[in-house]
């Protein structure tokens, strides 16, 4: 298989990725980008968004990652529907390889690859996976529509799933391990203004149960105090919402990440530990996590990008 070239390689969409490619299409750079396991990112899995400066009555993720998806062919880049599994950034060109066995030789390259949601580490995880457990109540909601179901996590995505699955299911229960809602003010009050919410503060999840498909959870409240009290509650789906990790495992070795993964950039710029290198949007970023600020720093990795190639006599 022939070798693709190309000045800029872009791994992975989401506001991020396609913002990149808005940029650097536009200053001819002609990137190609790959899109990843999840096309869009991660608002595909969520539902309206309102924060998003522009959209003053709010807009669906999925419309939003397609007008930015349409915007940045619009401008000559081309998009991959591919995975890139491997990265040699020892030395420029960059070598890449992608799911087809296909090598990306690039001048320079734009890490976009996001983060997932995070598990809680139980064997029960595992077992009832698609047989009740989930991370995306959007994706899978659906199929809870009367039924009782549980979200885990006290932050904005917990509120905003359980808020979800309130319209659908007939009881959700949060369970947060803190005596409080982390969540913002008005995610705060438009979840304690459901009257099918119920939130279980200071309980932790223990395991799950169920014949075929979970059929409930066992919780403790209390964990380690005198009070400390063990106790199960029928359910028939379980969401997790209790935070992210970033999609940087094929860069452990390449970059430098911290101690959760993040990419290290070099601030103010979206300049990594390997001159050429940029990253952007959640892959390294642990405090913001928005859709704004990931559009926000893919059009500064863009331009620092071209910098880079201008400067190296690349363009
Ligand atoms: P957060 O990190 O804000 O919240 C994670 C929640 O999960 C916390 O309540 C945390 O508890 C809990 N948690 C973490 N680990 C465990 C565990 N092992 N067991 C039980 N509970 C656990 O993540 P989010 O995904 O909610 O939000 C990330 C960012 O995205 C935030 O900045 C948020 O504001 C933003 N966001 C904004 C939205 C919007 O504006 N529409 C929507 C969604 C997210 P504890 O508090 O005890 O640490």
């Amino acid at each position: 298989m022939e070798d693709k070239k190309t000045k800029l390689l872009i791994i992975g969409s989401g506001p991020a990725g396609y913002t990149a490619a808005i940029y650097a299409s536009r200053a001819n750079l002609q990137p190609v980008l790959y899109e990843g396991h999840q096309p869009g990112g991660q608002l595909t899995q969520t539902t309206e968004i309102e924060n998003f400066p522009g959209y003053p009555e709010g807009t669906l993720g999925m419309e939003m990652m397609d007008d930015f998806r349409r915007q940045s062919l619009r401008f000559g880049a081309e998009i991959v529907n591919g995975i890139i599994t491997k990265v040699d950034f020892s030395k420029r060109p960059f070598v890449c390889e992608d799911d087809s066995g296909r090598r990306i030789v690039a001048e320079s390259v734009i890490v976009c690859t996001g983060a997932q949601a995070k598990y809680l580490g139980l064997d029960d995880e595992e077992k009832y996976r698609g047989l009740g457990v989930s991370a995306c109540a959007t994706c899978d909601g659906f199929f809870y529509r009367k039924k009782v179901v549980a979200v885990v996590g006290g932050g904005d995505t917990a509120c905003e799933e359980a808020l979800y699955l309130s319209s659908l299911a007939s009881k959700v229960y949060m369970v947060v391990r803190k005596d409080y809602l982390r969540a913002s003010h008005t995610m705060k009050r438009r979840v304690e203004q459901k009257e099918n919410i119920e939130i279980l503060f200071k309980c932790n999840t223990v395991g799950l149960y169920g014949e075929d498909g979970v059929e409930g959870m066992s919780l403790v409240r209390n964990k380690g105090e005198e009070n400390e009290e063990y106790f199960n509650v029928p359910i028939d789906g379980f969401f997790l919402a209790i935070g992210h990790k970033p999609n940087t495992d094929i860069f452990k070795g390449q970059l430098d990440l911290d101690a959760e993964g993040y990419i290290i950039t070099k601030s103010p710029t979206t300049a990594t530990s390997v001159p050429g290198v940029f990253a952007a949007g959640d892959c390294a970023d642990p405090i913001y996590r928005q859709a704004v600020t990931s559009a926000g720093t893919g059009c500064r990795a863009a331009l620092d990008a071209e910098k880079f190639l201008v400067d190296a006599n690349d363009l």
